[in-house]
């Protein structure tokens, strides 16, 4: 296999793709079903054709390209991942996945090798969620768990709805469900993805092989007080839900910590109503995002923080609404899929390492219900979703090599 030819296949396709966004030299802004992401969708079919793919684009923006095995009965190999960024986000998020996926087209053409199993690329429309506040929606599309009412539900910053956004891109909302593939039609799903983290970059490892996406429960919670002055309400006579919000927030990060499993929890976002220094609050807002590879502290830490609300926002004498706006349970990735790319790895010297992401992606949607393999190649620094976010593209190449060998595996099986 020629690393060089690979390396600048790939560095050739990327750069090109850095054309495709609404911020020129602020990074990557390519939301979903914008003239940005049609540019990226037609450069991406473009390249599908020429590494000999069938294409296809279907009803809720995916790209697909098809390399025919000779038995169509069997479940697909699938490989891919997003083309949508967030706003002045980087150009490797996603879309490297994406290069990774039709370079591995590429090398099973030009190894002449006969597929069994019909090899898919995928380009998955709007993973990040960021113009409607949702995410996975193409990956999601293609497990039939979207639908017209879906679309008419989430509106973006314009208030304009997804059905919309999709009518405008050429797309019609109405026949999302089509979208859909067969149950048992995917056989397994690999994804390239930079890791967005700095433990690759700080201990110098090569690859690391994925072995669990965290699961992720996400809360707004509101607590209700009494707006009153701040100099002449005695401390025993207010009902202030600033006082009572941060009894509990101290408390969350230790939570996470006292797991002693990598578990996180973050307030990422307290508001106070009205928000003037001289008005006890009458209300105060706040995010609570937990992230964990075990089920059970997620289930352990969202108790503790409803324990706690009743507790101090009773002691108070208010009230509180909490509403969980997110819950996807954990994804242990596939454990056969995993040896075989330590033997890759094993096989061509790279260093490597077992680790789990705590960022979402496309295999933590796919994942629940698909056999999955995940690989992430180094971010320089751990900078992600900003500009100055980098991975060599040489890294990329070693990434392509490994999915290559693990794809020729399958798909001849
Ligand atoms: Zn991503």
């Amino acid at each position: 296999m020629n690393k060089e030819l690979m390396t600048k296949r790939i560095s050739e396709n990327l750069e090109h793709l850095k054309n495709f966004t609404a911020t020129p030299n602020k990074g990557c802004t390519r939301l979903p079903f914008t003239k940005e992401a049609r540019q990226a969708a037609n450069y991406l079919k473009t390249l599908m054709q020429e590494a000999g793919l069938e294409v296809k684009e279907d009803e809720a923006g995916n790209v697909f390209g098809f390399l025919r095995g000779t038995d169509p009965s069997l479940p697909c190999v699938m490989m891919g991942s997003h083309f949508d960024s967030v706003v002045n986000g980087g150009d490797y998020d996603g879309i490297a996945g994406v290069i990774c996926a039709i370079e591995v087209a590429r090398q099973i053409k030009e190894k002449n090798i006969i597929p069994k199993r019909t090899f898919v690329t995928a380009a998955f429309c709007d993973e990040e969620g960021m113009r409607f506040g949702t995410g996975y929606f193409g990956s999601g599309a293609i497990l039939g768990n979207r639908t017209p009412e879906y679309c008419r539900t989430f509106t973006d910053k314009d208030d304009i709805t997804i059905y919309d956004a999709m009518k405008e891109y050429g797309l019609d909302p109405e026949k999302i469900e089509n979208a859909k593939w067969k149950d048992n039609s995917i056989g397994y799903f690999l994804e390239a993805h930079i890791e967005q983290g700095p433990v690759l970059d700080a201990e110098k490892i090569e690859v690391g092989l994925v072995d669990c996406i965290v699961g992720i429960d996400r809360y707004m919670v509101t607590v209700h007080g009494r707006s009153d002055h701040a100099g002449t309400t005695p401390m025993n006579m207010r009902l202030d839900a600033v006082d009572a919000a941060t009894k509990v927030i101290y408390k969350i990060a230790d939570w996470a910590r006292e797991t002693n499993d990598g578990s996180v929890a973050t307030v990422g976002y307290i508001k106070t109503i009205p928000g003037g220094m001289n008005i006890v609050a009458e209300a105060c807002e706040f995010t609570v995002d937990i992230r964990s590879r075990n089920v059970k502290n997620l289930e352990d830490i969202s108790a503790k923080l409803h324990d706690a609300l009743e507790r101090e926002v009773g002691a108070m004498g208010g009230s509180f609404d909490i509403q969980n706006k997110l819950a996807i349970t954990p994804v242990h990735l596939h454990k056969p899929m995993l040896n075989m790319m330590e033997e890759i790895c094993k096989k061509h010297n790279f260093s490597y390492r077992y680790m789990h992401s705590g960022a979402g992606h496309d295999a933590l949607e796919i994942g629940q219900v698909v056999p999955t393999a995940m690989l992430f190649v180094p971010s320089k620094d751990g900078r992600s979703h900003c500009m100055v976010e980098h991975t060599e593209y040489s890294d990329f190449a070693k990434a392509a090599l490994i999915m290559t060998e693990l794809a020729e595996q399958l798909i001849t099986n």
